[in-house]
């Protein structure tokens, strides 16, 4: 059967998946789900003899049903291929009794390479499949890793460019230096006065632009995301999930059937989203631990059926989880408001409004499966030290949000647990080596490099060598308000 996809804001729209991935956002301001979430269609047993490239065109197909099976196939192997420092693409590690999956092993040592590897690749066939003869123009708002990973996609892929604005002060060092030495005739990289919530909102504000779309249209140009808002991002991200059970069954750390729980550092909402829809898709799956760091919004939000972002912004060592307006939690309040677009739409525009809007008993009761926690800066630094210390394993900032989680409340129940690693620690060299020790405090970010690498034993990624040397290519930087200009100059509107 064919899947659909619809607003989570109204019922007009209906696109095939590939008009979904082309535009990004519905033109109500929604964002795309299907119409119903296809079940697993192999069994459990046969998972653990998948490889990565076979357990992603398993779950692809289901959600992607308008790509041929040769389109699907080709996309996949472009995607996971050698750009990954590993065969296995994303080995799952056990360390204390707990499992990491390593979701760092592509390109920019971030998660999100997962994800932004097939985006181009899904995008530039859903472009041929839909006759659009315009240039792509990929607008990203990042936190720090979304925009490199785009970058690191999208540089000089035919038919596209990509415009990545960052918050000039809210990224890590090693962030910053990896998107503005990116290469590529076709990328474009800008520094904004504001933070990440800024960068977002501007970005939103050009897509829902009529006016700026038909200017870029005459100049033969069309917008699209690779923000994670874009189902071609959320799908990708289920794979993992899947690939990880398969592993777990291998290593005999759990027998078929027997449910597992996950525990996700969440910021946008698209990693956990993706964990969610894997077990509405019958991988066993029983909870969901959504750890945020003290911009924890999302924490209060499990608490009290509450969401409310009217409070500080706090600039954190984990800078891709500095959110508090989740985009994709629209998903999940789409779902649990029984897929009803007028609720799911009155709550966002209370959002928009007011800045809060909160929940019915009913609702509620539909997030059971979730648990939110969340930890403190010190609490994510004593972890790193502890888990260090245990095992020598070293955690990024991020991850040890997530493992710092599991110890204080997952791995009470005893059930085996899945911590979704979603960055290398040489990403964040200064907060994990400062986590470590004081010391380190004064030295430079590539003496704390080979200092980690003397430390952990872990061979320094090549994403980071390459960065060392490289010039820097894009050094523009504006206030919140020129966002728009910025991109009218780029495209000569
Ligand atoms: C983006 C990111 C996250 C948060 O993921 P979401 O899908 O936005 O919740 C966590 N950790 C790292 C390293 C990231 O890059």
């Amino acid at each position: 059967m064919d899947i659909m996809y619809k607003s989570t804001r109204s019922d007009s729209e209906k696109v095939t998946a590939s008009e979904a991935i082309l535009k990004g956002l519905a033109e109500d301001g929604g964002l795309f789900v299907p119409d119903s979430i296809p079940a697993l269609s192999v069994p459990l047993s046969k998972l653990s003899e998948m490889d990565y490239q076979e357990t992603a065109y398993e779950v692809m197909k289901l959600f992607f049903s308008d790509f041929t099976e040769d389109e699907l196939k080709a996309c996949i192997r472009g995607a996971y291929d050698s750009k990954f420092d590993t065969d296995e693409i994303v080995p799952v590690v056990e360390k204390d009794g707990v499992y990491y999956l390593e979701l760092f092993h592509g390109k920019t040592i971030a998660f999100k390479d997962m994800a932004l590897s097939i985006l181009p690749f899904l995008m530039t066939t859903a472009a041929k499949k839909n006759g659009v003869k315009n240039e792509i123009v990929i607008l990203t708002a990042t936190s720090g890793d979304t925009g490199k990973a785009a970058l690191a996609g999208f540089a000089d892929v035919e038919g596209t460019s990509i415009v990545v604005f960052y918050p000039k002060d809210g990224v890590s060092p090693i962030q910053k230096r990896q998107m503005v030495t990116q290469k590529g005739a076709n990328t474009h990289v800008i520094g904004i006065t504001g933070n990440f919530d800024d960068a977002q909102t501007g970005v939103k504000n050009m897509f829902h632009s009529k006016e700026l779309a038909d200017r870029m249209a005459q100049k033969g140009y069309q917008f699209s995301s690779a923000n994670s808002i874009n189902i071609g991002r959320l799908v990708p991200q289920i794979v993992y999930y899947v690939y990880a059970y398969g592993r777990l069954l291998k290593q005999g750390a759990v027998a078929e059937g027997e449910t597992v729980q996950v525990v996700v550092p969440t910021g946008n909402f698209g990693n956990i989203l993706a964990a969610y829809y894997a077990k509405n898709m019958g991988l066993p799956i029983e909870t969901l631990f959504c750890a945020s760091n003290e911009n924890k919004v999302l924490f209060d939000f499990f608490q009290t059926g509450k969401y409310d972002r009217k409070r500080e912004f706090i600039l954190t060592s984990s800078p891709s989880m500095d959110i508090l307006i989740s985009s994709n939690l629209e998903r999940l309040i789409y779902r649990i408001a029984g897929e009803d677009a007028d609720k799911t739409r009155a709550l966002m525009d209370a959002l928009s409004e007011s800045g809060e809007y909160g929940i019915t008993d009913e609702m509620r009761e539909k997030l059971d499966c979730f648990r939110g926690g969340f930890a403190s800066e010190e609490q994510t630094f004593e972890t790193i030290r502890r888990v260090h210390d245990a095992t020598g394993y070293v955690l990024d900032p991020h991850t040890a949000v997530a493992a710092s989680v599991y110890y204080g409340q997952a791995a009470a129940t005893g059930k085996k647990t899945l911590i979704a690693s979603t960055a290398s620690p040489y990403k964040f060299t200064r907060s994990v080596m400062e986590a470590m020790d004081k010391k380190y405090s004064g030295m430079d970010d590539f003496a704390l490099v080979d200092e980690l690498n003397r430390l952990s034993g872990v061979k320094i990624p090549e994403a980071i060598e390459e960065i060392r040397t490289a010039p820097v290519l894009h050094n523009q930087v504006c206030e919140t308000e020129e966002m728009q200009a910025a991109v009218e100059q780029i495209f000569g509107l």
